[in-house]
């Protein structure tokens, strides 16, 4: 894609603080001059009966046809007959891989330095099938469920980014030596692809083990994939090594190309509309969606922005002990920009 073709992009400004993050993602764009039109969608405040949810067809159709799109929290209202927001655009678009790179931001110390991991999360089976049911009275049960098909994509998307991004390993996390059926079928769904990628080292890695030596050592690790339940824990425990959820960036990838990137954390309505909120994790996330869309140079235009401002130092949000409000930090990394 060259750099000066508009492209339309679906941005969901989301609930509580989302809207403020959100404006701060667009002001920083227009300052890096990045060719995406936002095409914006709100949650409705009734529940439409074409998607059971407070989402709209439109906003669902407007992803699909763009493709691409960036979305802020969002506080899926209380209450019977709908179903979640989150839920319903992962089913509707059949959000199959959560990617989330995690990376030190230098000059906000963790224990360690210099963290550049990806976690790839199958998203649609597994434990989280939502099948589970009382057998008799003290005895439940709950399915898990491993497709072959579902493996196969999450694995192909593993090796692609690698590829695309220059990794050199993918690790497949699993505990196949107990779950011999659903994770066998899941690493051999993985040893598959493998093959079809020779210049990406792959390996295998026991759950347990694999958070033994991220905690130990992170930079054992490069790429990891792994079905739905591992990754929701490791995804969060990799977060922990570089600060947090209010840093991390997160892409979906769906069916047909969509890629959907969301920060990770909630609509904190604590801190909603008092000009506190940090845009670091949406403005990341925007920038993977950068990085799907090719336009590599201004992604790192942009990544590089937030992380000079937070190694600097002077312009801080509260969360990372700083004093600054979102608009004083957002305007510091457009001044580095
Ligand atoms: P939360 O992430 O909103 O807040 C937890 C704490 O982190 C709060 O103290 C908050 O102020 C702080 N925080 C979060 N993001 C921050 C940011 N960008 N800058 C500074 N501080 C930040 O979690 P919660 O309070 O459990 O959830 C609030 C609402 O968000 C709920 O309605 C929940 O359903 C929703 N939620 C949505 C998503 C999503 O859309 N992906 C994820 C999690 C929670």
């Amino acid at each position: 894609l060259s750099t000066t073709t508009p492209i339309t992009a679906t941005l969901f400004p989301g609930d509580g603080i989302g809207p403020e993050i959100a404006d701060s993602v667009k002001q920083i764009f227009k300052t890096a001059q990045i060719p995406i039109e936002w095409e914006e969608h709100y949650v409705g405040t009734e529940v439409d009966p074409r998607t059971q949810s407070f989402l709209t067809w439109e906003s669902l159709e407007s992803v699909r046809r763009n493709k691409v799109g960036l979305k802020g929290p969002m506080a899926t209202p209380i209450g019977k007959g709908h179903r979640s927001l989150n839920l319903t655009l992962r089913k509707e678009l059949n959000l199959y891989a959560n990617v989330r790179p995690c990376f030190s931001l230098p000059g906000y110390k963790t224990r360690y330095d210099g963290v550049d991991l990806v976690t790839i999360r199958e998203n649609t089976e597994g434990e989280y099938s939502g099948l589970e049911h009382q057998v008799v009275r003290g005895v439940v049960e709950s399915i898990k469920i491993i497709t072959r098909q579902a493996s196969l994509r999450v694995a192909e998307h593993a090796f692609q980014y690698a590829k695309a991004h220059g990794r050199e390993r993918v690790s497949a996390i699993h505990k196949a030596n107990i779950m011999q059926k659903t994770d066998g079928l899941f690493l051999k769904c993985c040893r598959e692809v493998a093959e079809k990628y020779p210049e990406i080292k792959y390996e295998e890695v026991v759950i347990d083990n694999c958070c033994m030596m991220l905690v130990k050592n992170p930079a054992l690790f490069d790429v990891l994939v792994m079905p739905n339940l591992y990754g929701d824990i490791i995804s969060d425990l990799c977060a922990g090594l570089i600060g947090g959820l209010g840093l991390t960036p997160s892409c979906n990838i769906g069916e047909g190309g969509i890629a959907l990137a969301e920060a990770v954390h909630g609509s904190a309505p604590d801190i909603a509309g008092k000009n506190m909120a940090n845009p670091t994790a949406l403005l990341l996330s925007a920038v993977t969606m950068l990085r799907h869309l090719e336009l590599n140079e201004k992604a790192d235009q942009i990544q590089n922005a937030v992380m000079n401002t937070i190694a600097e130092g002077k312009y801080r949000t509260v969360d990372l002990g700083g004093k600054s409000s979102t608009s004083d930090f957002t305007q510091a990394i457009c001044d580095h920009l």
